[in-house]
């Protein structure tokens, strides 16, 4: 029987921990544990300035306090027209009920008829392993649509068509999202770095 070692993964975001289930390789020998399997139901603190500050803040907060070995991440989409709005905003761009629709619907307005649609979408991941930080990033350019186009994935996705695609990552689907967003780079990054401390 293999012992697994488990780390912690700090969100409470459903659709990431997908994704990053979907992209952990099982030969790493890790099990991965939710904030629901460690019992924390609390909202994790994050207050920072910048993506990495959050994603350092919600990491040390589990570390910390419940004494675990994690990882958390936090993603912003920067719009170029918007001088990089919403950036750390981006989860309630257009309120505090942190509403999808709504936030796109800020973003379309706020373009308008913009013609530079340019924004990129930026993740950092940061990992506490025995009080020690590292920190993985992940960025995809692309523009934002004048409208909403296709159904999967969440948040900006429907709004986001990548360089080199002409569908949304709402229209070209998880499978074909997960080989080239922001998450996915800044995650290879994380599992290369475990494969090599295993
Ligand atoms: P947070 O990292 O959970 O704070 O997410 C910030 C905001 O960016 C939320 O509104 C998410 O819905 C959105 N977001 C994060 N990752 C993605 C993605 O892969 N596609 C589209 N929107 C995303």
């Amino acid at each position: 029987m293999t012992n697994k070692k488990s780390l912690v993964f700090a969100t409470s975001n459903q659709n990431k921990l997908l994704e990053i289930n979907k992209l952990l390789t099982s030969d790493l020998n890790i099990e991965i544990k939710t904030l629901s399997d460690i019992n924390v139901t609390e909202d994790i603190p994050e207050t920072g300035k910048t993506i990495e500050e959050n994603a350092i803040q919600k990491a040390a907060y589990i570390y910390n306090k419940y004494g675990y070995n994690c990882f958390a991440e936090d993603t912003g989409l920067l719009v170029d027209a918007l001088n990089g709005e919403p950036g750390i905003y981006s989860a309630r761009y257009a309120g505090e009920d942190r509403n999808d629709n709504k936030n796109i619907e800020k973003i379309l307005s706020n373009l308008n008829s913009a013609t530079n649609r340019n924004a990129h979408f930026k993740t950092v991941i940061a990992l506490i392993l025995e009080g020690e930080t590292f920190i993985f990033e992940g960025k995809i350019e692309g523009e934002i649509t004048t409208a909403p186009q296709g159904t999967s994935g969440f948040g900006y996705d429907p709004i986001f068509r990548p360089n080199g695609y002409n569908r949304t990552f709402a229209e070209i689907g998880l499978e074909e999202k997960n080989k080239i967003s922001h998450r996915a780079k800044a995650l290879f990054k994380l599992t290369g770095f475990l494969e090599s401390v295993k």
